[in-house]
């Protein structure tokens, strides 16, 4: 912290305890460790070191569910696997937030046609934020679910009278996040 060292007189920074707290938790979304197919293998590589989902604060992946915040759907659904992630996903405490990442988890895929084994779609089976498409999604497009998802919490409202308001994605990246209104 040298560089900032000495350059300011003795301050104060005011905020909304809304937007503190909001700010917190976007910074410290822990994913679950838990990889179901070959998107597992993208999903990894975005925890390592080229990409560094740590850098999102996404880093610190838990090997149980109950330290969870956020599950990637990382991989094909089968019907077998089904009612296992139901399970992980109802010991998440909550808040907790679903990306589905690539083809398989989105909608069956390759399988849509002929995999009579797979689950055509995880929001068959658990509720999902986020949709991460392609077959495997590249490191980038799952770092995209992961803003979208910081969006999302930004967004949330724990104030009396204001309920939550969601942010309206745009292609660009650009997020237009709605007006605040305090009540
Ligand atoms: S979407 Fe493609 S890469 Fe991902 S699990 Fe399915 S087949 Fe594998």
């Amino acid at each position: 912290m040298t560089w900032i060292e000495g350059k300011f007189e003795e301050n104060v920074i005011t905020t909304t305890l809304e937007q503190a707290m909001n700010w917190a938790k976007q910074s410290s979304v822990w994913p679950m460790t838990f990889g179901l197919a070959c998107c597992a293998i993208e999903m990894m590589a975005t925890g390592a070191s080229r990409y560094d989902i740590d850098r999102f604060g996404a880093g610190a992946f838990r090997a149980t569910p109950r330290q969870a915040d956020l599950m990637i759907v990382a991989g094909t659904v089968t019907h077998k696997m089904a009612s296992r992630v139901r399970r992980l996903y109802e010991q998440m405490p909550d808040p907790k937030y679903v990306i589905a990442m690539g083809a398989c988890t989105v909608g069956g895929g390759p399988y849509f046609k002929h995999g009579y084994h797979v689950v055509k779609g995880v929001d068959l089976v658990v509720p999902v934020d986020v949709y991460v498409p392609g077959c495997p999604p590249r490191p980038e497009a799952l770092l995209e679910g992961v803003m979208r998802i910081q969006d999302k919490i930004r967004m949330k409202r724990i104030t009396k009278g204001n309920g939550d308001t969601l942010p309206t994605p745009h292609h660009t990246g650009y997020v237009k996040e709605p007006e605040i209104i305090l009540a």
